[in-house]
């Protein structure tokens, strides 16, 4: 059983370098099958790009067609007047499950005031924040650390585990701040082994990035699930990344 947590819609309305051909919820589902994917969190795509409610409808329109295995996390960009009511109208209305910030590539802060009604409608709809990381000067885990500590109620997950660069600082900032969680998703195997060595109980998550380009490139995230193998961990420690420790998070347990 593999839960991921970190997949990608696919381009629809947005032109960009992640694109490609479109496919669909059936195409997206089968390959999940083929890659032994039994549930998705699935971050929208085009909302990166233009966040506009047309992209949170899109999400949850792909997300609605398996309610049982995706799980659909829009976003907002949070210096717009109206993020905190999309926020509430996402998780109330579109029924999905968090949200999504990319804050390189939305070009925003996660130190900026105009989060926080944004993280106040999620504590209150029980959603959860998942933010793009490891890419300074924006979208460092000590950044948005500092945004969870604000909202303590709210779970935080660091969507990449650092990156190459910035896992170490991931693991401590995880390490230190209850609410945090940290996604193993383009984290070297090295890094991987030594946070799954060392971050508390239930806070290590795995994501593919899969959903990224088309339908017929999906073979990094295939090989992403395969690499576990060579990671060198426990099988309890397996299970809880791949399993326990998304399945608690998505269930509001935790
Ligand atoms: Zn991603």
């Amino acid at each position: 059983m593999v839960i991921d947590f970190h997949t990608h819609t696919p381009t629809w309305r947005t032109t960009s370098w992640l694109g490609g051909a479109p496919f669909d919820a059936d195409d997206f589902v089968a390959f999940m099958d083929s890659a032994g994917i039994e549930q998705a969190v699935v971050l929208s795509h085009d909302g990166l790009f233009d966040a506009s409610p047309q992209a949170n409808d899109d999400l949850a329109a792909f997300v609605g067609r398996y309610p049982d295995r995706l799980h659909g996390f829009g976003t907002v960009h949070p210096r717009r007047d109206d993020a905190a009511e999309e926020t509430e109208r996402m998780m109330r209305t579109l029924g999905l499950r968090g949200l999504k910030l990319h804050p390189w590539l939305q070009g925003f802060s996660m130190h900026e005031g105009s989060l926080d009604p944004v993280c106040e409608v999620l504590v209150a709809t029980g959603g959860i924040l998942l933010s793009h990381d490891g890419t300074p000067p924006y979208s460092t885990a000590a950044q948005i650390a500092a945004l969870a500590r604000r909202h303590p109620h709210l779970p935080v997950v660091l969507g990449h585990g650092g990156l190459h660069d910035t896992w170490r600082e991931a693991l401590a900032v995880t390490v230190e701040t209850p609410n945090l969680y940290l996604c193993l998703c383009g984290t070297p195997p090295y890094a991987a082994r030594h946070i799954l060595a060392h971050a508390p109980e239930g806070k290590v998550l795995f994501g593919t990035d899969a959903g990224l380009s088309d339908r017929a490139s999906q073979d990094y995230a295939v090989a992403r699930v395969a690499e576990i193998d060579g990671w060198g961990i426990t099988p309890e420690q397996r299970q809880a990344m791949l399993e326990e420790n998304p399945r608690a998070l998505l269930a509001g347990t935790r």
